[in-house]
């Protein structure tokens, strides 16, 4: 039995350094209680050295670091570059002071640089459209080569990794932008010199802008008696005739049989390239010289009714290598 008295003689028979020891113990306790009651276990989390917050959970915010660099939070994201990673360390935070896994989240994340992943249908090596997805360039190549497209065997695919979007395009569009159609033989005989059948159309290899906005009011083509080698924009006179493409004037004056412009009446004529040669006629005044150089877009005339004409126009006429070609091909 245990009794007081008991107790007593054996806390008596204890020997001081048990005594002390026992009490250090209780005072140990004591005091992680304590500290576990005001104090939680947190990590710092520092950014290049610089504390940034506090998180409980290092490696669930790690996790949501790691997954936004794998994937980002969007479309067609490739990965995430992040130029710093924070740093952990155990500390003891007192109770009641936040943790900020959001904002540390924040804080890592949006130093980062996107990188997005797509693909380029290329042509000759050169990129011609983007698409979101692999199988969608695919596609389009295979349409292509079924619709027997020229350039189906010069068509490949690129995987792009950019820090930014491209224009993606869906497989309907980068098929009929894409698409190069076997040049038709055309049956009908063209004379010599003359305007080529309007369904023959030639990569001028030149850049052309509209000269005047107006209407039409003479196609190109066949017309009662004769071929028309050019087309006719109606404007009223005085409106500003720009260059259809850049080039060097080689001629510009009053068409005459001895220059061979006859009819034409003033006329600017612009070697664009050593096959392009773009006529404007029927001008009321004329704004450049011969062999001065024009850049595109640069006012040369004004539109008028001089020569032969029934009213005021512009007949614009493209040579390419000597033969009219349809404007309505690249223009209007
Ligand atoms: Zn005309």
């Amino acid at each position: 039995m245990i009794t007081i008295s008991n107790l007593k003689k054996i806390i008596i028979g204890l020997r001081n350094t048990t005594k002390f020891a026992i009490i250090l113990v209780i005072a140990v306790v004591l005091i992680v209680g304590i500290i576990k009651v005001s104090y939680k276990q947190t990590y710092s989390v520092s950014l290049n050295g610089e504390i940034i917050g506090y998180t409980q959970d290092k490696v669930n915010l790690q996790k949501r670091i790691n997954d936004y660099i794998n994937s980002g939070d969007g479309d067609n994201i490739a990965f995430v570059e992040v130029k710093d990673m924070p740093e952990y360390k155990a500390c003891l935070l007192k109770n009641g002071m936040q943790t900020n896994d959001d904002e540390i989240f924040e804080k890592v994340t949006s130093s980062g640089t996107t990188y997005y992943k797509y693909y380029a249908i290329t042509e000759d090596n050169e990129e011609k459209a983007y698409v979101k997805e692999f199988t969608d360039a695919e596609s389009a190549i295979n349409q292509l080569k079924d619709k027997k497209s020229t350039n189906s065997e010069k068509l490949g695919i690129v995987e792009k990794y950019s820090t930014t979007q491209a224009e993606y395009k869906t497989v309907d569009t980068c098929v009929s932008e894409l698409y190069k159609e076997k040049k038709v033989v055309v049956a009908q005989k063209i004379p010599s010199g003359g305007p080529t059948g309007p369904s023959v159309k030639t990569d001028l290899g030149v850049s052309l802008v509209k000269p005047i906005s107006g209407v039409i009011s003479s196609r190109f083509g066949v017309r009662w008696r004769d071929n028309h080698k050019g087309l006719d924009i109606a404007a009223p006179k005085g409106t500003a005739i720009k260059a259809s493409a850049a080039g060097t004037v080689t001629f510009a004056g009053y068409g005459s049989s001895t220059n061979g412009y006859s009819g034409y009446g003033n006329v600017v004529v612009v070697k664009s390239s050593s096959s392009v040669v773009i006529l404007y006629a029927h001008c009321s005044a004329l704004y450049v010289k011969t062999g001065q150089k024009v850049s595109q877009g640069q006012v040369i005339g004004a539109v008028g009714s001089t020569g032969i004409s029934t009213g005021n126009h512009l007949h614009f006429e493209i040579r390419y290598n000597g033969r009219a070609v349809n404007p309505q091909n690249y223009l209007y």
